[in-house]
């Protein structure tokens, strides 16, 4: 197994006492276990956060955390291979991790969240935390997407991202070996139940037979790159206190 010098699994106790001596930033990579279509892995993005922390962590000098596989999928409920945890969950797991740094004199928490579904328990756990620990706490589900979007040949399903030709490009770009293309399909459903999705509990494996929104066909990983560098650049602007 390739041992990276960015990431505290493969790092002996010695080399992370030396690590926080000067590293005092941390990113915690966030996923999810959750169908995507034919053509990508369930651990789509769990693979995505993991590949974008370690590119985030070359660009600030930062540690990286154990990626969490698991995060809120209610919306795929009783598809085969689904795991989800509930917002409660994910928000605890967040605080502990915190709170698990904060004890080594960590000062700064970056979540790096793949997963649509996770972004409002960071955004509590981020203010909850706030009065108990002195951290600073950073959570970007990617950021800029309209702007990464207008790079896409195809259209967003009502404004999403999941198996598409965004997020198909971005794990082309990261993961080539994953992606099976020659199953890659577009599909964006439409009719009265997608309008009542938005307004009520109704899971999205109701509305999607192949588990696609929007066209994945049209993914490369030449764009992928480009959509992937441009997310980061946002992120870490944000960290640095840049202007955006
Ligand atoms: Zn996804």
């Amino acid at each position: 197994m390739e041992k990276n010098r960015y990431e505290l699994a493969y790092m002996t106790r010695p080399e992370v006492e030396e690590a926080v001596k000067k590293i005092k930033t941390v990113i915690l990579p966030f996923g999810a276990t959750e169908q995507h279509g034919p053509h990508l892995p369930l651990g789509t993005d769990t693979f995505l956060a993991r590949a974008f922390a370690l590119r985030l962590a070359k660009r600030i000098e930062a540690l990286v955390l154990p990626e969490i596989p698991v995060g809120y999928s209610y919306v795929w409920k009783g598809i085969p291979g689904t795991v989800s945890i509930n917002q409660e969950t994910v928000k605890t797991i967040v605080k502990d991790v915190a709170k698990s740094l904060d004890e080594y004199g960590i000062k700064r928490l970056v979540v790096l969240n793949a997963h649509g579904a996770n972004a409002s328990a960071l955004k509590y756990a981020a203010r909850e935390l706030r009065e108990e620990i002195p951290i600073e706490i950073f959570y970007f589900t990617y950021p800029a997407l309209d702007e990464v979007a207008k790079l896409a040949e195809s259209p967003r399903w009502h404004g999403m991202v999941h198996a598409c030709e965004l997020e198909t490009s971005w794990l082309l770009a990261v993961c080539p070996e994953l992606c099976d293309m020659e199953k890659a399909v577009a599909e964006y459903p439409e009719g009265s139940e997608v309008d009542r999705y938005h307004y009520s509990s109704l899971p999205m494996g109701a509305l999607s037979k192949s588990g696609v929104f929007g066209d994945a066909t049209l993914a490369t990983k030449e764009k992928g790159e480009v959509m992937v560098e441009k997310i980061l650049d946002h992120m870490e602007k944000v960290i640095r206190g840049q202007k955006i």
